[in-house]
């Protein structure tokens, strides 16, 4: 049984990739099984042991919305002790409040590229969401908290179809704009391929956005997410998000496959000799533990090749 990938670099990859994890936010609110939260907490502590250094958390939305993570305010403060960057997910200035008193110190808002999905997600147009963004970037950047600013829909949308590059590139710039730090560009129904992804990139840059504030997000939904990271790496990112065990069906496209799996990434760059940081074998050993609570296997191939047993 071999454990690790073989270590064979290629040029031109940067020799480090920060992974920001998100399946204790984008992966446990997709999915069906609701988890306690001291299921919650020790995942959270079991990424950070594996040497994940930044973990999304939680979400502090409205519990009507997103059930899933109601939580919240009991989780948080259960996660005091965890040796990583924990950023929670705020909607809305009274999202950011309750983040905020409990000393959140890093947040994330959440935009759309298309108005169909801003229409159907966040009930506004695409203009209304980035003012309702503005004093909540402002307010967070003043409390001296970082801010992720995710982008959804940022290759193909449901409703609308391929989205151009363009639309793309000016919701980016005005989240920037608002003050975000970093952006994170999401294949919400994983349509992405990766002269596209690399199309989406250039153009940015283009328009004065440098790489170094841009982190990809890809769903598994038809199997591109590892080329379009590898794509994406190519043209000089170095933060990519992924889900333990690939933790989070895809919500719009029905599919069992939704985020990048973390472990599927980590054996990629683990065989790029690219630095992350983490434990293949202790996050592989997690997503398992986790895939019992959930009463599910995890669809992560490597997560599946990794834990087989003869
Ligand atoms: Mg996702």
């Amino acid at each position: 049984m071999i454990g690790l990938p073989m270590n064979v670099p290629a040029p031109g990859l940067p020799a480090r990739v920060r992974i920001h994890e998100v399946g204790a936010r984008d992966g446990l609110q997709n999915e069906k099984t609701a988890v306690p939260t001291e299921v919650k907490a020790e995942f959270v502590h079991r990424l950070a042991a594996a040497g994940l250094s930044t973990i999304e958390a939680t979400s502090f939305v409205h519990p009507k919305w997103v059930p899933q993570l109601a939580d919240a305010e009991q989780l948080f403060p259960l996660l005091a002790d965890v040796d990583a960057a924990l950023p929670v997910l705020v909607p809305n200035e009274r999202g950011l409040d309750r983040a905020l008193a409990l000393g959140a110190t890093r947040i994330a808002v959440f935009g759309s590229a298309t108005e169909t999905f801003a229409s159907r997600n966040l009930n506004r147009t695409v203009a209304e969401s980035l003012a309702m963004f503005e004093p909540v970037v402002a307010r967070a950047r003043q409390g001296g908290a970082h801010v992720r600013g995710y982008l959804s829909m940022c290759f193909g949308d449901p409703w609308e179809g391929a989205v151009p590059v363009h639309q793309v590139v000016s919701v980016a710039k005005a989240l920037l704009d608002l003050g975000c730090d970093e952006l994170s560009l999401g294949d919400t129904i994983g349509v992405a391929t990766p002269g596209h992804v690399q199309a989406l990139l250039s153009a940015l840059n283009e328009a004065g956005v440098p790489t170094d504030r841009v982190g990809v997000h890809f769903h598994d939904t038809y199997g591109q997410a590892l080329s379009n990271t590898l794509a994406a790496l190519q043209h000089g990112v170095t933060t990519v998000d992924a889900s333990a065990g690939g933790l989070g069906g895809c919500p719009y496209a029905k599919s069992a496959t939704g985020n990048l799996a973390t472990e599927d990434l980590v054996w990629m760059l683990d065989g790029l000799g690219i630095e992350t940081g983490v434990d293949l074998a202790a996050l592989t050993a997690t997503s398992v533990w986790m895939a019992e609570r959930l009463g599910r296997p995890s669809p992560s191939r490597t997560v599946r090749a990794l834990s087989h047993k003869e």
